[in-house]
């Protein structure tokens, strides 16, 4: 059976990277990829915009040229289109990983398709897959989200936006120049203050003339077919609605990490244990790359700072690799 230096689970921008940087130290590796080339990015808003300029964007200093100095995510899906198919990077599509494990010394990786042996893992497999649930009743109804694509469908409809970032406000926003009828249902006192500084004025100025109406220091307690139930400073307050949004965030798959052995912290923000020079998880050859690192905290690593993780991996693979080769020319 082939033993691969290296399996990279998930094909995001950072699992790319890292698939880019073991081809460059002649390592044989394959990145397995549940969805499509960068799939979370695939799934984001049709209209978003990264807040992020595309210099920033870039892995191994191939240049991402975009219109704007901002790209948008069709920019993105062709540039790192483009470096998997110019690179003839080795992955495969559609393909999940179901679980890994270590035995005599190598890992066994399990996918829905093929099973595999290697020397090193490299998990990327991001944040983007699971919501965060407000588990409130009726948010398993047909007409809630937890994702949010176009504005066109939601025209002539109310709308309520729940949450404070990025992804509520473009949407809230979109959806209002699309003529729906918007309330965004915020849980603190005001707008996020990492909202695109030049969304921010935006929204705020768009609250304050009326045009999208707002609750704040408010939760949904309740949705019902046409109505969402918030618990809001003045009571209970009862909304006509016809779709709820909910872009609460999102998590990675704890679970997955945890059935592997990675240890999380017993905290709240359950951040993976690694080590911060080498990427190294408190299982030997095992490694965490991209946003993944974060836990709870999926704020805190982006591409532009986590697309560094590929050297700082594979710097650590090579130089094992060769305390190894040397002790045994001894
Ligand atoms: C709306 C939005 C806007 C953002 N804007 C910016 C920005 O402007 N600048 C910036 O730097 N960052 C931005 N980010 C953050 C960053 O773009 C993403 O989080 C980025 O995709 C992270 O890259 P990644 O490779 O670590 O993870 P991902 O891109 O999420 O890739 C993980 C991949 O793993 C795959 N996968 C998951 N589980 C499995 C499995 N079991 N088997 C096989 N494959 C699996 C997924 O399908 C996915 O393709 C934004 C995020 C969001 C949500």
């Amino acid at each position: 059976m082939k033993i691969w230096d290296i399996i990279i689970v998930g094909g995001g921008p950072i699992g790319i990277a890292c698939g880019l940087e073991a081809k460059k130290k002649g390592l044989s590796y394959i990145i397995l990829e549940k969805g499509c080339i960068v799939n979370s990015l695939y799934n984001y808003p049709l209209n978003m915009q990264f807040f992020s300029s595309s210099e920033k964007l870039e892995i191994d200093e191939i240049p991402f040229i975009s219109i704007e100095a901002k790209p948008k995510r069709n920019e993105a899906l062709e540039y790192y289109r483009r470096i998997v198919t110019s690179n003839h990077l080795n992955i495969s599509l559609f393909e999940k990983v179901n679980s890994i494990s270590k035995i005599d010394g190598h890992f066994n990786i399990v996918s829905d398709k093929n099973t595999y042996t290697s020397t090193n893992v490299i998990i990327a497999t991001g944040f983007y897959d699971i919501p965060n649930r407000m588990n409130v009743p009726g948010e398993d109804l047909k007409k809630v989200s937890h994702y949010y694509k176009d504005p066109h469908f939601y025209s002539s409809q109310k709308v309520a936006v729940i949450g404070a970032s990025n992804s509520a406000i473009d949407a809230a926003l979109e959806c209002y120049r699309k003529g729906a009828d918007v309330s965004l249902i915020i849980r603190g006192p005001e707008v996020g203050q990492r909202v695109k500084y030049w969304v921010r004025p935006d929204i705020i100025n768009r609250i304050e003339e009326g045009s999208i109406k707002v609750f704040y220091n408010s939760t949904v307690k309740e949705i019902k077919e046409d109505e969402i139930i918030l618990n809001s400073p003045s009571g209970t307050t009862s909304l006509m609605n016809d779709y709820v949004l909910a872009l609460t965030g999102y998590m990675p798959n704890f679970e997955f990490l945890e059935k592997i052995g990675i240890q999380l912290s017993a905290d709240e923000k359950r951040l993976p244990q690694y080590d911060p020079e080498t990427m190294e998880t408190n299982i030997d050859n095992l490694y965490l790359a991209g946003v993944i690192c974060g836990g709870m905290e999926t704020h805190k690593w982006f591409i532009e700072n986590s697309r560094i993780h590929a050297h700082m991996i594979m710097d650590d693979i090579v130089k094992k690799n060769k305390s190894v080769n040397s002790y045994q020319d001894k």
